[in-house]
């Protein structure tokens, strides 16, 4: 067989440069001993996976970590897949979460196109050079006929695939080639695999350690019937020559890790290091799983920007999952930024990292307490003006109002700061009473009208804007002894049925007729924020309603 004389008819020597153009063009890069070249290499579907954010935080701080870089590669190989505006998705959802490429798609960069459908002439300067060598071959199979061999193997239980006896195309002479061409068939370029399923090594993985590996046989496709490689031929070739030292990836790859092998080995590329990471799961009743795109709202980022998780919440989380021992070091060190936390790719889970929104919530919370007022402020703004209702944008016009309003109901300055706040969707719609457009209150009493009445015009007669805290009480206290409420607990706990209740109850009417709500922060200092003329006209309205 004339090897040369294949590659040339299959692909012409116009359509591709020589090899070492591309060696040339894509020179080993020049960063300090130790430093990691990683990469995100998401295909465009425009779905952005929490698993997404924990792979990108573990690139991103090996890269950032060791003085080297992160870059974004497009696998666009799929055309099926391709959703437009997805690699803008993928930008915007990265960033929020303090991931920001070094160069990639949409971005500069020296080892580019990062986008694969644009990198076609690497992959068939390279396709072209294995078929001189004889390393890979047309295959004219037809979907029918490969169904035959997937019953065929099925029916007798032997390994799927192409390889072996299997492998038809393999055989083909000379002539039937040309006679195929000729006739015009389709046809998808094939490895001429070398490798033996019998052999096995020992592969030291980043994250799984030593792991058993089988020798690949399989003769995969390297090019499909339109010229675009598949995803095992364009990693090598791209990792190679975008000179990436360690791939972290997901772990249902490492099936594919024998051609990858093979693959690197054949095209004489050194091999990257390689992690692969397990997946996210999730407890659903008595089962372990994996977070689902279809079930899990959790599972996409998107949610966590549309909740307003605030993004350092989420990176502190992530890492926990990422990092065995980083809530040690996040305890030892609560101010220090995350990026002082010395990550190990060694130490990441080796089977299946466990996500629990309860402890996001817990950590958000957490965070939440240590923003003050103008940070939460710029921060719940900036939520509100992408994901939130009309109503609530303009709870920012006032900036002074909104602070007071965080202030308190945050804690912010006082002994303890209180820790309400999850995320911004949560938190402003905790604070809608502060703002007539949105108070829309029910008003449940635990008392009778009459008697809600006559505390609420009680109370309301005697209400002065300018009574300190203490004043206040003191009126709180007339309007509930003239009910005949007890005002000191010590006797009411002595014998709570010779009263109708007590001033806490009394309280509880007053800030439901306020704010709608039983709960709720310090109800003087509510009132001193509201104002004279809004405390005086709410409560009238809920005397109204009553
Ligand atoms: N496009 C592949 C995926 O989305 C990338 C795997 C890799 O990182 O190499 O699963």
């Amino acid at each position: 067989m004339d090897w040369n004389k294949l590659a040339e008819a299959l692909i012409p020597d116009e359509d591709v440069k020589p090899l070492d153009y591309y060696e040339t063009k894509y020179p080993a890069r020049n960063l300090p001993e130790g430093a990691h070249v990683t990469r995100l290499a998401p295909s465009p579907t425009g779905f952005m996976h929490i698993g997404n954010l924990y792979v990108a935080l573990a690139n991103e701080r090996i890269a950032h970590q060791s003085g080297g870089v992160l870059y974004l590669r497009i696998e666009d190989t799929d055309d099926k897949r391709k959703v437009e505006g997805a690699v803008e998705i993928i930008h915007k959802s990265l960033k929020y979460f303090g991931i920001n490429f070094d160069e990639g798609a949409d971005l500069c960069g020296e080892y580019g196109p990062y986008y694969q459908r644009q990198r076609a002439e690497i992959y068939h300067a390279y396709a072209k050079d294995l078929i001189k060598r004889g390393l890979a071959y047309p295959c004219f199979c037809t979907e029918e006929e490969m169904e035959k061999t997937r019953e065929y193997q099925t029916e007798n239980k032997l390994l799927p695939g192409y390889y072996g006896e299997f492998a038809k195309c393999r055989k083909l002479t000379e002539k039937e080639i040309y006679e195929n061409l000729k006739a015009g068939k389709p046809y998808v370029i094939r490895l001429r695999s070398q490798g033996d399923v019998e052999v096995k090594h020992t592969f030291r993985d980043q994250v799984k350690g030593d792991i058993t590996v089988t020798e690949n046989n399989q003769d995969v496709v390297i090019l499909k019937s339109d010229g675009i490689p598949t995803y095992h031929f364009a990693h090598a070739i791209d990792d190679h020559f975008m000179r990436t030292t360690l791939v972290i990836r997901g772990e249902e790859w490492i099936p594919s890790l024998p051609i990858h092998i093979e693959l690197f080995n054949v095209l004489g590329f050194k091999l990257p290091k390689y992690g692969h990471n397990c997946s996210i799961q999730k407890i659903d009743g008595e089962t372990r799983r994996k977070l689902s795109k279809r079930k899990d709202p959790e599972a996409s980022l998107t949610f966590y920007r549309e909740q307003g998780y605030h993004p350092t919440a989420v990176r502190t989380y992530m890492m926990t999952l990422l990092n065995s021992n980083f809530e040690e070091w996040l305890l030892k060190n609560p101010e220090k930024p995350l990026e002082e936390f010395k990550y190990s790719i060694g130490k990441m889970g080796k089977s299946g990292a466990l996500f629990d929104i309860l402890k996001l919530n817990d950590i958000s919370k957490t965070f939440m307490a240590t923003l003050d007022a103008k940070q939460a402020y710029d921060f719940l703004k900036s939520w509100a003006d992408e994901f939130g209702t009309d109503e609530q944008k303009a709870y920012f016009a006032d900036k002074e109002y909104m602070c007071k309003v965080l202030t308190l109901c945050m804690g912010i300055g006082g002994k303890k700061r209180r820790k309400d706040f999850v995320c911004a969707k949560q938190a402003v719609e905790m604070i809608a009473y502060f703002f007539d457009n949105t108070f829309a209150p029910t008003y449940e009493y635990r008392f009778d009208n009459a008697v809600v009445k006559a505390i609420l015009e009680g109370f309301k007669a005697t209400y002065d804007y300018a009574d300190d805290m203490q004043a206040w009480f003191e009126k709180v206290k007339a309007v509930a002894s003239a009910s005949g409420f007890a005002t000191d607990m010590k006797a009411y706990k002595a014998d709570p049925t010779a009263y109708p209740g007590n001033v806490s109850d009394v309280a509880e009417m007053l800030r439901i007729a306020t704010t709608g709500l039983a709960n709720t922060p310090d109800l003087w200092t509510i009132m001193q924020i509201l104002g004279a003329e809004r405390t005086l006209a709410r409560l009238e309205k809920a005397i109204t309603a009553l």
